[in-house]
């Protein structure tokens, strides 16, 4: 794992929106182990952006399954798209749009 010199460091078990947002899948389907899970609610007790983000993510997931019946495993065809999105904008190494 990379340090961000320009991060927060405020906890040992912080981490960066990146790398939250490679969390919230497995977070929203209960799949993180303990740690990581700690750390990703942490990373939202402090980052809005990202709180935002996974309530996103959780209403498109509950959109889809009640639309099409389908389980929560089942990714809605925008979410990749989304989820690079924000990856890229988290990390600055993305275009710039
Ligand atoms: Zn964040």
């Amino acid at each position: 794992m990379m340090f961000d010199p320009q991060g927060p460091g405020r906890d040992t078990f912080d981490i960066r929106c990146a790398d939250a947002v490679e969390l919230v899948t497995e977070y929203l389907d209960g799949a993180l182990n303990a740690s990581d899970l700690a750390a990703f609610e942490a990373h939202l007790a402090h980052c809005e952006g990202c709180t935002i983000f996974v309530d996103q993510i959780r209403m498109t997931i509950h959109l889809t399954c009640s639309t099409s019946g389908t389980g929560p495993e089942i990714m809605p065809p925008d979410l990749d798209e989304l989820l690079s999105r924000l990856r890229q904008r988290a990390t600055g190494t993305g275009p710039t749009v």
